[in-house]
């Protein structure tokens, strides 16, 4: 029996060296699959609005491959996931969406990928009581989303939502806590700057034209935090078409209060807005369309100072400020 062991043992080397081999020669024809299985590879996150993806990202930093479905001028209420967007969130390791109902037209598919992947809709993690309620007159009783989804524009919800990603990161990732947590703190703190900036810009707007007329009804949490009424001429979802008595009932306001500005949205066509203006001139007040339109539901290139969230916003409540602070 001794010996019949010490027979088999050059048997099991060879075997053994030959397992070895293969193992190089797999690595060396670098198909990656080995890598894919690697813990140190980047999370693939993906965020359906570049608003999201710009959270996510600065929060994931190096440990995130990041990337998001929806670019520059996308309106995300009526927008389709391609063939390419399935494969990609199939792939995910983690897949953001905004929620309550913003991304109306992939809620199906959005239902299909809870299912099979692990996805996190931000907005609806965030306690009811700080959303806000759309005017469903406006709406019609179809209209299934009981808050407005727009949360982005209030800057302290964003800061929770910044939370809820670090913590979704580290629950997927706890040994790099400490990575998400800075990060997140960081992308706070220049929330809290931006707060600042677009609290004393306000303040330049005379008070009886602190009305903001857009496209659509994206901007409620903007009114709210910074105490600008704010009017869409779409509701809370561009689903829903303005019409010709919203066009009139809109007119008649900016000639009663002499509002000076309305504005465009980057991710909405322009003629509804220019049909309230055509129809204020007929009234015989000159309202200005703003030079620049607004990044509403989409934010600029991702090259750009407005492809983040703070270039954005920083933008908007420059372009507000200008056109409605006339002499
Ligand atoms: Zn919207």
């Amino acid at each position: 029996m001794t010996f019949s062991r010490f027979r088999f043992f050059p048997l099991l080397a060879i075997m053994a060296l030959g397992v070895i081999l293969a193992a190089c020669d797999d690595d060396s024809n670098g198909n990656g699959d080995d890598a894919a299985a690697d813990s140190d590879d980047p999370i693939h996150a993906i965020s359906t609005t570049n608003w999201l993806h710009d959270a996510v990202s600065s929060v994931g930093g190096d440990l995130v491959e990041a990337e998001a479905l929806m670019g520059p001028g996308i309106d995300p209420h009526d927008y389709i996931a391609t063939e390419g967007d399935l494969t990609r969130m199939e792939r995910a390791d983690i897949i953001f969406y905004n929620g309550h109902h913003l991304e109306g037209a992939m809620s199906d598919v959005l239902g299909q990928v809870d299912q099979q992947s692990r996805t996190l809709a931000v907005a609806e993690q965030i306690d009811d009581d700080l959303l806000l309620e759309p005017d469903l007159d406006l709406l019609g009783e179809d209209f299934d989303a009981p808050y407005d989804p727009h949360i982005w524009f209030d800057i302290d919800l964003w800061k929770l939502a910044t939370e809820i990603i670090r913590d979704e990161f580290i629950d997927i990732d706890p040994d790099n806590e400490d990575v998400y947590q800075e990060n997140a703190d960081a992308y706070i703190a220049e929330l809290d700057d931006l707060e600042d900036y677009v609290q004393e810009r306000v303040q330049e707007i005379p008070e009886e034209q602190r009305m903001l007329i857009t496209a659509h009804d994206a901007f409620g949490y903007f009114g709210r935090a910074f105490d600008m009424e704010v009017r869409g001429l779409q509701p809370v979802t561009t689903d829903v078409e303005a019409a010709a008595s919203d066009i009139r009932e809109l007119s008649d306001l900016i000639v009663e209060r002499q509002i000076p500005a309305i504005f465009l949205e980057s991710a909405v066509p322009p003629q509804g807005i220019e049909a309230v203006q055509a129809a204020v001139i007929d009234r015989g007040f000159d309202v200005q369309i703003a030079d620049e339109a607004l990044y509403g539901d989409a934010l600029g290139s991702e090259d750009t100072d407005e492809g983040t969230y703070v270039g954005a916003y920083r933008f908007n409540i420059d372009v507000i400020v200008e056109a409605l602070t006339t002499d």
